[in-house]
């Protein structure tokens, strides 16, 4: 039946039956099934020239996937994506968006042709109602998403959809809207993050952009602090970023690389395990640092 006809027999029902009949239709609209609850990822993107670069980053990525169940789609919360409201990708195609300059031609030339998810895209709507949620025909997939998405999955067979992070928002807000994502978590969904936790560009060294092992005092001051709150759920201090003093506004100096942490960090569950990897800085001002969840 197609659901045009469905709704219209509903608004006919008494009303305990059509939140029965509701709910069948939730459940049938619902195209992905129920799966072991999936990890959430926090990753550090660093440079886009990691896209087609052999390092220990990559490498961190690529273990990464192997030892977790190949989800059903992802839903990636970048820093490359920031829009007044909320907004998800909602195209069959996402278009490869290579949103730098710059760069060598080798790196404009990657493509990653991984389908969208119009469902999930729907799906995610209907989730965090009654927030609004823009279903976006525009974008594509950013650098903050493919430049790791395709080390993860590099058959590109996995479909991506891109939620943007709403620019007008508070830190809390942010927090909030993520939690009201967990119930992808069961539905084969891998929810990932992708920033830099420590991420001030204005400082970078540029001469020493691969040099690994590399910060600054109050880089390395923040990243330990970060990791602290980390491991002992002190997310209220992680929120409240901006009450940690200096190094926490030399390493945030605006939050969007930042704020992606926050989406991956509200979908922890209190007894579940956090482990971090590829825990290095770069080139002074930057860390790679990325978590997983679960
Ligand atoms: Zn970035």
């Amino acid at each position: 039946m197609e659901r045009k006809h469905f709704l219209k027999l509903l608004a006919a029902l008494p009303l305990s039956v059509a939140a029965m009949k509701l709910h069948e239709l939730q459940q049938i609209t619902s195209t992905f099934s129920p799966s072991v609850k999936m990890p959430v990822l926090f990753l550090g993107h660093g440079s886009p020239m990691n896209a087609i670069e052999e390092n220990e980053f990559v490498t961190g990525f690529r273990n990464v996937a192997r030892n977790i169940p190949k989800p059903q789609a992802i839903l990636c919360i970048s820093a490359h994506w920031e829009t007044p409201g909320t907004f998800v990708t909602a195209m069959q195609h996402p278009q490869t968006i290579h949103d730098f300059g710059g760069f060598p031609k080798a790196l404009f030339d990657v493509q990653y042709p991984a389908p969208g998810s119009p469902e999930l895209a729907r799906e995610t709507q209907a989730l965090l109602n009654p927030t609004e949620v823009g279903l976006d025909e525009k974008w594509g997939l950013d650098h903050g998403a493919w430049s790791v998405i395709k080390h993860l999955y590099p058959a590109a067979d996995v479909p991506v959809i891109q939620m943007s992070l709403d620019y007008r928002q508070t830190p809390q807000y942010h927090y909030d809207l993520a939690k009201q994502l967990s119930a992808l978590r069961s539905k084969g969904i891998l929810i990932i993050g992708s920033g830099n936790m420590v991420h001030n560009l204005g400082l970078v060294d540029w001469q020493n952009l691969n040099k690994v092992d590399y910060a600054y005092e109050w880089a390395a001051e923040a990243n330990e602090k970060m990791k602290k709150f980390l491991n002992t759920n002190d997310h209220k201090s992680l929120i409240n970023f901006r009450s940690q003093g200096k190094s926490f506004d030399l390493a945030i100096p605006t939050p969007e690389h930042y704020l992606p942490l926050l989406y991956t960090i509200a979908l922890k569950e209190e007894k579940e395990e956090l482990a971090l990897f590829n825990d290095k800085a770069i080139a002074g001002a930057l860390t790679m640092t990325s978590v997983r969840i679960g």
